[in-house]
């Protein structure tokens, strides 16, 4: 999945688990990969068209990022793909497509067209399918269950920046989560959250963009209907949610959507909070966690909003 995970688990058989833990990953990985020729993705995206039998686990997270692009309205594609090639998100060879070249490549996006029939998919030639949005939340999601199956109780995982809790700390009560700052390349801590057996994923474009020879910043999330890097003064997103899959899928989309959007999205779903920073300095939080965070002293000048319950 292209970055570092970091498995901590407490008490008895931990080591065990976390053992388990890792083979686990290595096989999600090996099903997942777009490059590893013998993953299931790269043979669905050289199907030509035809009909395609996923294993279980992998059907299943086509399904649920199928799922999530409808419910977003299409701002979570995960047939984006071609579109991150071209402007070298995938091999760090990074350029400015032209318009031309990119309205090409928007003709194959479009989740609409893939079908998925039980555990039988079908892609159209020429399209691409890419769980980069979703993969890390739903491994998180399988290895939250592994460790509890396997008698864990008490767990933090770092699945390169997105959090899955397990449990409470050990000795009980909430985590304290750092949430990480947009802003000098994502080093700092932007603040605390105390929270317990749950998902807390951000996106941002602070892990992966790069500067154009117009000295304009492009990062690693695309506007599907533009196919260009979103820019909408939005720094980053922290999504807070039970199921880590959905706090994946929902971070990069209410990216995608920007401030208004995403907070009326959270008015209309309520099933998880969330933390945006806008890149001049505001924070918005969602009213169910605004007890809960704590912003730094090294960011104690920025103003902090919160998103309240529209009255019913
Ligand atoms: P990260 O994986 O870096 O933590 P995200 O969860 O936000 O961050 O996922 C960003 C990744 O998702 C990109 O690197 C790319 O592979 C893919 N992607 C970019 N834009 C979209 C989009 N609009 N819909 C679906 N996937 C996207
Ligand atoms: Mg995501």
């Amino acid at each position: 999945m292209d970055t570092y995970m970091t498995l901590t688990a407490y008490g008895d058989g931990a080591q065990a688990a976390l053992e388990k833990a890792q083979d686990e990953v290595e096989k999600l990985e090996d099903e997942w990969s777009v490059t590893n020729e013998n993953s299931e993705i790269y043979q669905l995206n050289h199907s030509g068209g035809n009909p395609v039998t996923l294993s279980d686990d992998t059907a299943d997270i086509v399904g649920f990022a199928l799922e999530m692009a409808e419910e977003t309205g299409g701002d979570l594609d995960p047939t984006i793909y071609p579109v991150l090639e071209a402007w070298g998100f995938t091999t760090d060879e990074n350029r400015i497509p032209s318009q031309e070249e990119l309205d090409a490549l928007l003709a194959n996006v479009g989740y609409e067209r893939v079908q998925l029939d039980g555990t039988t998919v079908q892609l159209p030639a020429g399209m691409e399918f890419d769980l980069g949005a979703v993969g890390k939340g739903y491994t998180g999601d399988i290895l939250a269950q592994l460790l509890e199956d396997e008698g864990v109780t008490s767990a933090l995982l770092d699945l390169g920046g997105n959090i899955q809790a397990v449990g409470e700390r050990p000795g009980g009560g909430d985590w304290r989560l750092g949430i990480r700052s947009p802003f000098d390349g994502g080093e700092g801590v932007l603040g605390m959250l105390l929270a317990s057996d749950c998902a807390v994923v951000t996106s941002g474009n602070y892990e992966r963009y790069f500067v154009g020879e117009d000295g304009k910043e492009y990062g690693h999330i695309i506007d599907p209907d533009t196919g260009y890097p979103v820019d909408n003064g939005l720094a980053s997103v922290t999504i807070i949610t039970e199921e880590g899959k959905r706090g994946d899928a929902l971070s990069t989309s209410m990216f995608v959507k920007g401030l208004d959007e995403a907070s009326r999205y959270w008015q209309d779903y309520q099933d998880f909070e969330m933390i945006l920073v806008t890149q001049d300095g505001q924070i918005y939080l969602t009213e169910g966690i605004e007890d809960q965070f704590t912003l730094s002293s090294d960011f104690g000048n920025m103003d902090t909003h919160v998103i309240e319950r529209d009255e019913q």
